[in-house]
């Protein structure tokens, strides 16, 4: 059992699921608490909150799982979260192609689960989601027997937390990438060793806004990956779509889904940085109906953020530079730490310095299976802008 400071239980009675470790009685007995254990959650008042993982070396020492204090947290308490998650997913997005588990939001905190039909792609952030991982392959093996389980476990936030970084395959194998369906198209995921988990399921409702604006469109998509955009914009009938990325292994991939979607011939490959190539065809006289940027976060810490913001202003002033009159631009960033507010300045910054005006059609992140925790507004990480400039 691990008890709160006087006075700090409040935050998580009205059912939020951080407890930082300064409101945490952090005597002998819970300092040697081996990161991950799982406690009873006790209000200074002996008042139970509820069942948590416990990290005393963390800024967010407790996790809670359940409210109730004695809920046993098993294999069947785990399938219990991810049937309902799925439930959800499968209505939103019916087909097996989603993110089927989003952390807190899907009242699994640190954990992560990316669904490729019958391949699932697992993430677990936290040391308590580490040590449930046997309960937790064995809940997902009873809910959705899939063919395959891979452990991308190598994000930063596990070295946060103590954890080791590793790829490994908890069930079945994995030869080669990995098929998906999204928006009606077909793309290929390296589940191994692509970024994150293989494909980026976020950005499927803002690549079918870009795509509605791309009949007979020039489109230029700068940080491509595995061709998610473009794709999605040569499929809806762009006259030309010129794929940038600086990774060969993602262009193959992109290259390899154009042929599956028969857009292979309007494609255009090209490996190259994006702000160099961007700078290159501007000067050129280049110019696109669609401009399309999405890039790797540019903050990566708190630390970074005065000058990583600014790569949002770079990229919005050479991106407009390129966009035809009357043509989009798509702008988004995934950094955690800029939030909409600075992310809108940076971009309207760059408009300026390009010396372009024009309007916001549509302020956007994650899609839907990428839900928020009420109590958490501070997860929202994803934010994009669709612009049509003059
Ligand atoms: N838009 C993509 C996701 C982009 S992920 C999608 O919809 O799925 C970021 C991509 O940017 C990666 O593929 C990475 O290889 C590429 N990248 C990172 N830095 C780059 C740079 N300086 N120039 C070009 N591409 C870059």
């Amino acid at each position: 059992m691990v008890r709160l400071q006087p006075g700090r239980h409040k935050r998580a009675r009205i059912g939020h699921p951080w407890v930082f470790s300064n409101e945490i009685a952090m005597d002998a007995a819970a300092k040697a608490l081996p990161p991950g254990t799982m406690v009873r959650l006790d209000a200074a008042n002996g008042e139970p909150l509820g069942v948590a993982m416990f990290n005393p070396h963390t800024l967010i020492a407790a996790r809670i799982l359940d409210r109730g204090a004695d809920t046993p947290i098993d294999a069947a308490f785990l399938r219990q979260r991810i049937a309902a998650a799925r439930a959800l997913r499968e209505r939103l997005y019916p087909g097996g192609f989603y993110r089927l588990i989003h952390a807190e939001a899907d009242g699994l905190p640190g954990l992560v689960v990316d669904r490729y039909g019958d391949v699932l792609v697992v993430q677990a952030n936290t040391a308590g989601m580490d040590r449930l991982l046997p309960d937790l392959l064995q809940a997902l093996d009873a809910e959705l027997a899939p063919r395959a389980i891979v452990l991308r476990n190598d994000s930063s936030a596990r070295t946060l937390e103590g954890l080791k970084t590793e790829v490994s395959v908890a069930k079945g194998q994995v030869n080669g990438p990995v098929e998906l369906i999204e928006n009606g198209a077909t793309f290929l995921a390296d589940v191994h060793s692509g970024q994150k988990t293989g494909w980026f399921y976020d950005q499927r409702e803002n690549r079918a806004a870009v795509a509605r604006l791309a009949s007979g469109a020039r489109v230029i998509d700068v940080y491509s990956y595995v061709g998610g955009f473009a794709i999605a914009a040569a499929r809806a009938g762009a006259a030309k779509v010129t794929v940038v990325d600086r990774s060969a292994p993602a262009l193959a991939l992109a290259e390899e889904a154009a042929g599956l979607n028969q857009v292979r011939g309007v494609c255009d490959f090209v490996r190259a940085e994006a702000f160099e190539e961007l700078e290159r065809r501007a000067t050129a006289g280049e110019r696109f109906d669609i401009v399309i940027a999405d890039p790797p976060a540019f903050v990566k810490s708190r630390k970074d953020l005065a000058a990583g913001s600014r790569g949002y202003r770079k990229l919005a002033r050479l991106a407009a530079a390129i966009v035809a009159p009357g043509g989009f631009l798509f702008i988004a960033s995934c950094s955690h730490n800029v939030d909409r507010p600075t992310f809108d300045e940076q971009v309207q910054r760059g408009l300026g310095d390009a010396r372009r005006n024009g309007r916001i059609l549509l302020e956007s992140g994650a899609a839907a299976d990428h839900p928020t925790h009420p109590a958490l507004p501070e997860s929202v990480y994803l934010k994009a802008s669709l612009i049509q400039l003059d």
